[in-house]
């Protein structure tokens, strides 16, 4: 596929769309039908159907029974946490070894020009970003995810919170999984604006950032402090009435689907005309520039009534250099006086 039909490639051999960054549709005044319609397919369409089909597999051959999941106990504690390595061993592993092992579509729609490998660098364990990245991700962060999953599934087993069942709330439970993107979107955000405050910073999210050029084994390379707080977007489920299957969708929104902002590619073609869209984009340019895109792919515009939208073009550049200048100006004025 030629990516210089979708983007452009400057001189450092880094890749940009050509086209904006744009949110849902249903947040454009005036409305337009048609466009909501044509965004609609997308949004279920590969990923989050991806994710509701490994919450149905698990729930199927992973979870165990409720009376079982009553006593929180190591041996199905460690069935949910080999579940989850393996998983994203597969996954994670797949793109990793064809895409940045293989380099099967060189640097073919890439962002960055560069792979992780080919730079060394002290900020990581072993000076390897894969190997800090990978370590992190199976020692840290799939335990953290479980711990979160057993907590949760233990609430429901035990009668702590609301059970509601398919027979009795089918559409409700159904409007609720169609939201759970939205909600992973509300609570990514608020969690990610407030480990962006200086000492979180410092002291948590700063292990996350260290990825400037990320790739899927970056999605899950996080502080304990904040993996914790990532996968408990899963713990709204037992806040708002639900179901532990929908509570798992939530939480595979944000395990298995914090590979898309990590992918590093804007595209993975699969076929000679066939290519995967990663959504990567904006969450590429939040590791790049820092301070832009909290959130996640413009499902609710929250960064740009925030202020800190990038929109990945030139314009976007500017508004973003504008507001670097300001709060440089703002912390030279607090030194002066
Ligand atoms: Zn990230
Ligand atoms: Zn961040």
């Amino acid at each position: 596929m030629d990516d210089l039909a979708f983007g452009v490639r400057n001189k450092r051999g880094d890749w940009t769309p050509k086209a904006r960054l744009e949110f849902a549709p249903f947040w454009d005044r005036p409305l337009r039908l048609a466009k909501i319609l044509a965004w609609l397919p997308g949004y279920v369409w590969p990923w989050n159907a991806f994710h509701l089909a490994t919450a149905l597999l698990y729930w199927r051959f992973v979870v165990p029974d409720a009376e079982t999941m009553k006593t929180i106990s190591w041996g199905w504690a460690l069935r949910l946490y080999v579940a989850n390595a393996l998983s994203i061993f597969a996954l994670y592993g797949a793109i990793e070894l064809f895409w940045y092992v293989r380099r099967k579509q060189g640097v073919r729609f890439k962002f960055n020009g560069k792979f992780p490998a080919d730079n060394p660098s002290d900020v990581f364990w072993f000076k390897s970003q894969n190997l800090d990245n990978a370590l992190r991700t199976f020692f840290v962060g799939i335990p953290c995810w479980t711990i979160v999953e057993v907590f949760m599934l233990w609430a429901f087993a035990t009668g702590r919170v609301h059970w509601l069942t398919w027979a009795d709330h089918p559409v409700y439970l159904a409007a609720l999984a169609l939201l759970a993107p939205a909600i992973h979107e509300l609570h990514f955000f608020a969690i990610h604006r407030a480990i962006h405050s200086p000492w979180l910073y410092k002291h948590v999210h700063s292990v996350h950032h260290n990825s400037i050029n990320p790739s899927p084994w970056s999605s899950h390379s996080m502080h304990p402090v904040e993996t914790l707080l990532y996968h408990s977007v899963a713990l709204w489920h037992l806040v708002i009435p639900s179901n532990p299957v929908v509570a798992l969708f939530q939480l595979h929104v944000a395990g298995f689907g914090a590979l898309n902002g990590h992918i590093g590619f804007d595209r993975l073609e699969l076929t000679e005309g066939a290519a995967l869209e990663s959504h990567a984009f904006a969450h590429y340019l939040h590791h790049k520039y820092f301070e832009v895109n909290y959130g996640g792919d413009g499902l609710i515009p929250l960064d740009r009534w925030f202020g800190t939208w990038h929109d990945g073009t030139k314009d976007g550049d500017a508004l973003m250099q504008a507001r670097f200048e300001k709060k440089r100006a703002r912390s030279n004025a607090g030194r002066a006086a």
